[in-house]
């Protein structure tokens, strides 16, 4: 179930779009237009049981190869990297 408010900020969540980004082994999987429900003040996203269960199925594919996916580029850096 989606609770009505953040369980962090108690703040009411507004229902959009929202964009899942998800490390899977080496790779990374950006599902787009993930329905969701959205925090507005810092943007926590809850998503109902029939979502989550897609985006299992979708990471699931990935995970498999079966999944065609629009290649993205992508960086990663580790905090440590960067000078204060
Ligand atoms: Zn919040």
């Amino acid at each position: 179930m989606i609770p009505d408010r953040c369980s962090f900020c108690k703040v009411k969540l507004v229902k959009g779009s929202h964009e899942f980004v998800v490390k899977v082994g080496e790779a990374i999987l950006a599902i787009k237009d993930v329905d969701a429900f959205i925090c507005q003040e810092c943007g926590e996203a809850y998503y109902t049981s029939g979502t989550s269960r897609r985006i299992d199925q979708a990471m699931r594919k990935f995970h498999s190869s079966s999944l065609l996916v629009h290649p993205l580029p992508a960086g990663e850096v580790s905090l440590n990297e960067i000078e204060a």
